[in-house]
């Protein structure tokens, strides 16, 4: 298992900077997700780790070996693109085998790795066929077994299964936590897909622009996003503009805000605002308690319940706070009993739920009444 080590890689194509000085490191054996819109230089990113691009400066370490002048074929790098690049006229016993027939492995050897991989991804049965004959959740295993028939020291997958069902791609993404634990081989996946990359990454780095934004675990990244666009990016979020008053006394980052929903006591992170800064507060939906039993130390305000939306397992309340704030909250379906459009309520949050950060966001019209509340 290795560590691999990504030191201020850039990549330019004409006057663009596709990767612009991205520093970030792939735990030995982790799932390191890189998740970022499309355009964020996820492809050139994969790319240059895998040695089909060179970059115009950086380095890139694979455990303490410095592998730029490596060429791909001997970097030990398995891929998996979102095309899944399975040539039509192959068998999936032919199509496996491919990358050790280049090898020139002998036909024993071949044939042993061969099996051994078919048999871990379950598709011995399906030996002879080719990828018209395959199901899409097939077809995956089958790009993934040619993947990982060579033992390779990276994997890369490149949005893998962005084309599959919401079912298929459940039950690949299985196969692939079973294959990844028992190769225990460092693997990297692009996504542009929040909610694959919280629910499956160890790690997860979020790319815009060419740069990373932010990189943590995923549950770190969700509660403490350093700014508008991660806190976006990850979910749905309450988002209000305010001024930053004072700091607390505790010396953990308690900041106290002048919003336009009052004054509300929220949490700051590294770099803390001072006194006067324009700042953004995020909550999301979920954080927001409702009725009138608040714990102490707890942000308090009123509010109107406007509409509820019947989610499944959870219902959306669209209400309105003080200065017509418009303000999401999600509840589970049994803490919902009895509220009733047009109500009255009374909302709270904790402050280590009202996440303050740097700088004004610009979303909607200003006129738009919206009040620029950020609600994907
Ligand atoms: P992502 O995978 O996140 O969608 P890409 O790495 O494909 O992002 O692209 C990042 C930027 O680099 C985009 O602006 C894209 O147009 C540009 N780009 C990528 N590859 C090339 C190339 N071979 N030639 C010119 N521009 C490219």
């Amino acid at each position: 298992m290795i560590r691999v080590i990504l030191e201020g890689l850039v990549k330019h194509y004409g006057g663009i900077a596709a990767v612009d000085g991205v520093s970030l490191e792939l735990r030995p054996g982790g799932m390191t997700f890189v998740l970022g819109p499309s355009g964020a230089g996820k492809t050139t990113l994969a790319r240059l780790v895998a040695g089909l691009e060179a970059p115009d400066d950086g380095e890139i370490f694979f455990d303490d070996r410095m592998v730029q002048a490596v060429p791909a074929h001997e970097r030990g790098v398995g891929m998996v693109f979102e095309d899944l690049g399975l040539w039509p006229g192959l068998s999936v016993v032919e199509t496996v085998g491919y990358p050790l027939r280049v090898r020139k492995q002998s036909r024993g050897e071949r044939r042993y790795r061969v099996a051994e991989t078919l048999t871990a991804l379950r598709i011995d049965s399906l030996a002879g066929r080719r990828p018209d004959q395959l199901t899409p959740p097939q077809r995956f295993r089958t790009a993934l077994a040619r993947a990982v028939v060579t033992h390779p020291e990276l994997l890369i997958l490149d949005a893998p299964l962005r084309t599959l069902s919401p079912r298929a791609r459940e039950e690949s993404w299985e196969d692939l936590r079973r294959v990844h634990h028992e190769a225990g081989v460092t693997t990297m996946v692009l996504t542009d897909d929040p909610d694959e990359a919280l629910a499956q990454a160890d790690w997860l780095a979020v790319m815009d622009l060419g740069r990373i934004v932010q990189a943590g675990p995923p549950q770190e990244l969700y509660n403490r996003p350093v700014d508008v666009f991660v806190a976006r990016l990850l979910g749905p979020t309450n988002l209000l503009q305010g001024q930053v008053e004072s700091h607390g006394s505790d010396g953990r980052g308690e900041v106290v805000v002048r919003t336009p929903l009052g004054r509300l006591i929220g949490q700051s992170g590294p770099g803390h605002p001072s006194p006067g800064a324009p700042v953004t507060i995020s909550v999301r939906p979920e954080t927001l308690a409702v009725g009138p039993t608040i714990p102490a130390g707890w942000n308090r305000f009123p509010a109107t319940l406007e509409r509820i939306v019947f989610r499944g397992h959870l219902r959306q309340l669209h209400a309105r706070g003080p200065g017509d704030w418009p303000i999401l909250v999600s509840v589970l379906q049994s803490h919902s009993h009895g509220l009733r459009e047009g109500q009255s309520l009374t909302l709270s949050v904790a402050p280590e739920h009202v996440v303050v950060l740097p700088g004004k966001f610009a979303v909607g019209k200003a006129s738009d009444g919206v009040g620029g509340a950020g609600v994907p």
